[in-house]
């Protein structure tokens, strides 16, 4: 059996055809080419669909569902997108627009959850029934897997526990509050940190290893604190703290089996991985460590939105 599974992005559409085995076995990829109405966006997935199932050599009705991971908000009964600034959508009904071009089953969820419910169906976190997912990028993004099912909410806007305050009063985050997790913890929050420390320290590392303070990338500080300067590892050391502060909450909070951290960051390994482990092993509420949270890094990458999507009819009521 085939399933489709699209991630809906700000500035592609990626669609993919899963296999039962959770593999992609053909793709496509349409510029989302935004700010464009609803109706071409559909058309556009719709071609998505059409190019990707002739990939995989398979005819577009032998399709079982097709589901999609949108960013903002999206109502997964009715297939509505609530909200999404990033692609403008007001109340749009996505999954109808593309239930009449494409005439099977639609599913609509937040572009988040569904990379965490790939993770857990085909990827780091396989087996798990309870997992949460926190990724690291332009923001700290958040999926919540419970029994095996994507946690939104009543109202579908639950799961950003990149909002979780970590500092009262902190840091300006984009949401309107200050302190949150996302202003310390993202890729973002990790280079503004690393320039701060260049500007205050000229000998640092940090200016030969970036080359100019506009090439500083979330690698900087790990290299220099590897290459043995200060500054660059008084940025690791802060940054490590704060995630590990997040994390120590996410744990707190559901205590799951597995707890994925994703994002380009991720490419550090032991070197974020081992003070994580420490922070939230001695900071955690955990009464029996032999049962405690096991933290692991995502595997799917980008694909994960894809298999996340294709299988979301098997969370049908
Ligand atoms: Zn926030």
């Amino acid at each position: 059996m085939y399933n489709i599974g699209i991630d809906l992005g700000g500035t592609n559409i990626k669609v993919g055809v899963v296999n039962d085995d959770f593999k992609i076995v053909g793709k496509s990829n349409i510029k989302t080419d935004l700010p464009r109405p609803a109706e071409e966006i559909a058309d556009s997935i719709a071609k998505g669909v059409e190019l990707a199932c002739k990939e995989a050599g398979i005819d577009v009705k032998d399709i079982n569902s097709i589901g999609i991971g949108t960013p903002g908000v999206a109502d997964r009964n009715t297939g509505v997108v609530l909200y999404s600034c990033n692609l403008g959508f007001n109340n749009t009904d996505l999954g109808g627009l593309l239930k009449h071009r494409l005439g099977t089953d639609i599913y609509v969820e937040n572009d988040a959850n569904v990379a965490a419910y790939g993770e857990v169906l085909g990827g780091a976190a396989k087996g798990y029934k309870d997992v949460v997912v926190i990724t690291l990028g332009t923001g700290v993004g958040g999926g919540i897997i419970i029994g095996g099912k994507i946690y939104t909410g009543f109202n579908f806007c639950g799961a950003e526990l990149g909002h979780v305050v970590i500092e009262y009063n902190g840091r300006q985050c984009n949401c309107g509050r200050k302190g949150c997790f996302e202003a310390y913890s993202s890729a973002t929050a990790l280079i503004t940190a690393t320039k701060k420390a260049m500007e205050e320290d000229k000998d640092s590392a940090m200016w030969n290893i970036a080359g100019s303070i506009d090439k500083v990338d979330g690698k900087t500080a790990f290299d220099a604190m590897r290459a043995g300067d200060k500054s660059g590892k008084a940025v690791v050391d802060e940054y490590l703290n704060y995630l590990g502060c997040g994390l120590t909450n996410v744990v707190n909070t559901f205590q799951p089996e597995m707890l994925l951290i994703g994002g380009g960051i991720c490419k550090e390994g032991d070197y974020l991985t081992k003070p994580l482990e420490e922070y939230i092993k001695r900071e955690s509420y955990c009464i029996n460590p032999e049962r405690s949270t096991v933290l692991g890094i995502c595997k799917l990458g980008n694909d994960a939105g894809i298999v996340g999507a294709a299988n979301l009819y098997r969370l049908k009521d």
